[in-house]
């Protein structure tokens, strides 16, 4: 059974053998890039907050992820989505050095400019038409004809043909993201509960008043649902459809001793990467496979075929190691950010897809928001976690 436990193990987290008395001013459950990030927040506004996973810190999808933090909106990016990324995204700087300076934990928060390649003459088109419509938006985004594409990343492929280039992308680590998130808000007097599955949500009335956990009750004003796709568990519980849904990715991981990628280099069929460990990393599948968290021989072959394609020389580094993730994703693939309707003591914040990382630092502040019963900082409309409600109806 969990106890709290403070500045153990690596990402400041307990690994728990049972809960002593606590009573938190708020439960969040998981600690992926969502919990964690809410957790500071809610810690660095002065509540006591217990934060329980039932693995590691940042131990599924976001320890999995590939760690690029910028959006990427097209036509039918919704204009609210577009407005969380981009806040996110500006909010990362002052994270970093926010996080460098309490824990001494670099997240690894790097420049990582991108170059969308394409090898194929029909895509050009469709390259220019999705540039214009971002340049329209105010998005400073170059073209590159294929000559000085390869003059601004030599190891690309000769063959490729135009790139978009977007000089404002950054990158994280995101599993260290996750530690260093839960490190600060321990250090603040969170308890941060590895080993912890929250198994049933105490209810009275219309109102969440905790958790079970291990046969043991935590009863909490507050509960964050922050388990990325498993929320989907709490559906019957709160009579509200949670659709959010595993889709799995897989990643390969790759070691070179040539010169790193200057940039991150993306195609329609995925992307590569040099991260601030040294390592090349090379994604990602999207697959509808259900809770099944392995990577495939085909996957990883598709991925090595991709690397090399992409940037020739990659043919012959060594693989360091090949992993999978579940994304939690959603019929519109947007987070659901709120509470559930009718219901008071829960904030749910999940359904963040492909986009989790960044969007972590924005998310846990309007929690923090939700929480305090303020006005969100940002429209939360289009997050609503009713809206599955609405359309069911
Ligand atoms: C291959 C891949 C590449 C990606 N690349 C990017 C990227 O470049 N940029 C980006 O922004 N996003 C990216 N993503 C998406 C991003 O990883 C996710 O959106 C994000 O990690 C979701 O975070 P989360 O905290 O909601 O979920 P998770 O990280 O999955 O965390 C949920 C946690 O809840 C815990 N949990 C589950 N059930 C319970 C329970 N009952 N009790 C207690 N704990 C529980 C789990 O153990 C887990 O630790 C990528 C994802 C994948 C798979």
């Amino acid at each position: 059974m969990p106890s709290r436990g403070r500045g153990e193990g690596q990402g400041g987290a307990s690994r728990p053998t049972k809960i002593e008395f606590v009573s938190p001013d708020v439960i969040v459950i998981g600690a992926g890039a969502i919990g964690t990030s809410t957790a500071y927040q809610l810690a660095k506004a002065g509540l006591k907050v217990m934060v329980l996973d039932r693995g590691r810190v940042g131990g599924e999808a976001t320890g999995a992820s590939a760690g690029m933090i910028q959006l990427n909106p097209d036509r039918g990016t919704p204009p609210a989505f577009s407005a969380l990324g981009a806040e996110s995204a500006r909010l990362f700087t002052a994270l970093a050095a926010e996080l460098l300076e309490r824990t001494g934990i670099d997240i690894g928060y790097r420049r990582a400019s991108l170059l969308h390649v394409t090898l194929d003459e029909a895509e050009e088109a469709q390259l220019r038409a999705h540039r214009a419509w971002q340049v329209d938006q105010g998005m400073s985004v170059g073209w590159l004809d294929g000559a000085a594409a390869v003059d601004v990343e030599p190891a690309l492929n000769p063959g490729v043909r135009a790139a978009l280039l977007y000089e404002d992308h950054y990158q994280i680590l995101p599993r260290v993201l996750a530690q260093a998130l839960a490190r600060a808000a321990t250090d603040l007097g969170a308890a941060v509960l590895e080993g912890a599955a929250a198994d049933r949500l105490l209810i009275q009335g219309d109102r969440v008043v905790g958790v079970a956990v291990g046969g043991e009750t935590i009863r909490s004003p507050e509960t964050v649902i922050a388990n990325g796709t498993w929320a989907s568990a709490w559906s019957n519980t709160l009579q509200t459809p949670i659709p959010v849904r595993p889709v799995r990715g897989q990643m390969v991981a790759l070691s070179t001793s040539a010169t790193p990628l200057r940039h991150a280099v993306s195609s329609n069929s995925g992307y590569v990467l040099t991260k601030a460990d040294g390592s090349t990393i090379v994604g990602t599948t999207v697959e509808e496979v259900g809770f099944d968290a392995r990577p495939t021989a085909a996957g990883i072959a598709g991925l090595l075929a991709l690397a090399s394609r992409l940037v020739p020389r990659l043919a012959d580094a060594t693989v360091l190691s090949a992993w999978a993730g579940l994304r939690p994703g959603t019929p519109d693939r947007l987070p659901l950010l709120g509470r559930p309707p009718g219901w008071d003591g829960i904030v749910l914040a999940t359904g963040h897809f492909r986009e989790g990382i960044l969007l972590a630092p924005i998310t846990g502040e309007l929690v923090l928001d939700l929480v305090a019963r303020r006005r969100p900082r940002l429209p939360l409309d289009a997050f609503d976690p009713g809206r599955f409600l609405v359309r069911a109806a």
